[in-house]
């Protein structure tokens, strides 16, 4: 497949989508570097969706990693900064949500898709906060190997400003908010978001609801903290609470258990066809992701790429 036809599917699925950057296996896409810039550039064609949650609080969906957004008096706190090429759409999303200025800012995880409006929302007024591993790769040169993509130190303005390295309660617009970090997981630096009162939960790239998720081996993730980081997202949540994934639409516990089933059973599948002996191609053509790649493989991370992402970390 040509570049150039890898990138318009990509522009086209992120559009339909809305879960812009599942970056896939290298044998789709050809020329990644490519790709990472065709990612950031589809932020301008794609649509910003609002949507209102619970509690005041609203995602934002359709540009890379999905928003949250609580406005109040102490300004609004934002998770997530999307694909700078948004801006505009992103900053009338906001204006349509409140008059509040931009005042706080966390990080679920460094990757572009959730960082790359960082400088313009700090310069519209924002703190950025993060995990410690967050601010680490944002300020040095990162390679992700499965992109094919080394990405230069992020502006000063776009580096988180506030750190912490654990678990941390911010109490701000008359909510409670939780910040969880996870251990490796999708990376090293993965935090979640709990508005305790609204009971609405943002897991961050630790859960792609719909989508085989991306793990990023080259900055600390691995499957088995990514199962592990599923174990405890189900463990906050009820029937009832409300729960953006890191990509994906809105959702909940049910299809959260499916997700965390999912990962499960092809990490066990693959952990036991390597302990028989078997090579990377011969697991990749026993297909143990085919029951789920119907429904979960539409997006970037395709059953076969999964399976290699799940096969680098068991055994
Ligand atoms: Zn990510």
């Amino acid at each position: 497949m040509s570049a150039d036809i890898s990138r318009r599917r990509f522009i086209a699925s992120a559009g339909l989508a809305a879960t812009a950057v599942c970056l896939g296996p290298q044998r789709l896409f050809g020329d990644e570097q490519s790709l990472v810039m065709a990612a950031r550039a589809s932020g301008a064609k794609t649509k910003i969706v609002t949507q209102a949650l619970r509690g005041n609080v609203s995602a934002l969906i359709g540009s890379g990693g999905n928003i949250a957004v609580l406005p109040g008096s102490d300004g609004k706190f934002i998770i997530d900064s999307g694909y700078l090429s948004s801006r505009e759409k992103i900053a009338a999303a906001l204006d349509g949500i409140s008059r509040d200025p931009v005042k706080h800012l966390v990080n679920t995880h460094w990757h572009f898709d959730h960082t790359d409006g960082n400088e313009w929302m700090h310069s519209a007024g924002a703190t950025i906060m993060a995990h410690e591993n967050t601010k680490k790769h944002l300020s040095s040169n990162t390679r992700v190997e499965d992109w094919n993509f080394t990405f230069p130190p992020s502006p000063a303005g776009a580096i988180p400003a506030e750190m912490f390295n654990a678990d941390k309660t911010l109490h701000l617009n008359g909510a409670t908010i939780a910040l969880k970090y996870y251990g490796p997981a999708h990376t090293d630096g993965d935090i979640s978001i709990y508005f305790t009162e609204a009971d609405v939960f943002h897991t961050g790239d630790t859960w792609w609801n719909g989508h085989f998720p991306f793990i990023d081996y080259s900055t600390g993730g691995n499957i088995d903290g990514m199962i592990k980081a599923a174990e405890a997202n189900l463990a906050m949540v009820t029937d009832k609470t409300i729960v953006i994934p890191g990509h994906g639409p809105v959702g909940g516990k049910t299809e959260m258990i499916e997700y965390r089933d999912l990962l499960a059973t092809i990490r066990d599948r693959v952990a036991a066809l390597k302990g028989d002996g078997k090579s990377l191609n011969e697991i990749v053509a026993a297909k143990p992701a085919a029951a789920y790649d119907a429904k979960w493989g539409k997006g970037f991370v395709n059953g076969e790429f999964f399976t290699k992402l799940v096969y680098k970390g068991v055994g």
